[in-house]
């Protein structure tokens, strides 16, 4: 199939892309790091671009009212009143990252995946757990996460017993993750040459595997580039951390640590 997918697209002029930070109440320096980040950019007139996995879990946008979730929205409310754009794509762990959410921090929620265009070149946007084609078991559980009948019924239930919910799926999903081979939790050639095909796409930028890294692939002769962002963890010993920008038309890797 050749054909070109219809896909929704977003002009960006100088964006700094993060995605896996993770953020939770165990996370403190993590949280503390990105609430930096966000105060070096007010200002700066560039564009905050996270492309998923913001937070360790997400309830719904109820979890903006307290906690974390009120320490993020604060920090990111600054920054789009300072008159930056915000750009949110959901995750896996965070699908359900909601307008309202999107609304109290003044940001816009992007969707996975989308097309935008970074010095010429058309660059596919995704959070990346779309192509990791291999856990089956995953991609039917991201489709029921994602349909809008499951989560009106999800939604509809006390913020206690979702966040217990979650906690069980999240409790499961670890002790699976441990007996499944490497290969089946990163991405498929097949399903990232697909995508950028359908796309039209010459670039891609995607996070969730936590392999931080640059491709370089050719698909129908056309030589392109995969960009894998790192996840954050300002826990860990050593710490990881940081973000992609745009100098010209090329992709630029900056870490924070
Ligand atoms: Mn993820």
């Amino acid at each position: 199939m050749n054909g070109s997918v219809a896909l929704a697209s977003v002009r960006l002029r100088d964006p700094v892309f993060i995605s896996d930070l993770h953020l939770s109440p165990d996370q403190p320096r993590t949280v503390q790091r990105f609430v930096r980040l966000v105060a070096d950019l007010r200002g700066s007139g560039r564009e905050l671009v996270i492309l998923g996995d913001l937070f360790e879990y997400w309830a719904g946008d109820d979890e903006a009212a307290q906690g974390i979730g009120a320490t993020v929205s604060t920090a990111l409310r600054s920054l789009t009143d300072g008159g930056s754009r915000v750009y949110l794509m959901r995750g896996n762990r965070d699908v359900l990252l909601g307008e309202v959410f999107a609304r109290i921090c003044g940001a816009a929620l992007l969707a996975d995946p989308c097309l935008t265009e970074l010095g010429g070149v058309p660059t596919l946007l995704a959070h990346g757990d779309a192509y990791c084609t291999l856990d089956t078991a995953y991609q039917a559980f991201r489709r029921r996460a994602r349909s809008p009948f499951w989560q009106r019924l999800f939604l509809g239930r006390s913020l206690a017993l979702r966040r217990a919910v979650i906690g069980q799926v999240r409790r499961l999903s670890e002790a699976g993750k441990k007996r499944m081979a490497a290969q089946i939790m990163d991405v498929t050639p097949e399903a990232i040459e697909q995508a950028l095909r359908s796309s039209g796409a010459r670039r891609m930028i995607h996070g969730h595997t936590h392999r931080p890294a640059t491709h370089r692939l050719t698909v129908d002769g056309q030589s392109m580039e995969r960009w894998v962002l790192p996840d954050w963890d300002f826990e860990a010993e050593p710490p990881r951390g940081g973000f992609l920008r745009v100098r010209g038309s090329e992709l630029v890797a900056t870490d924070l640590t």
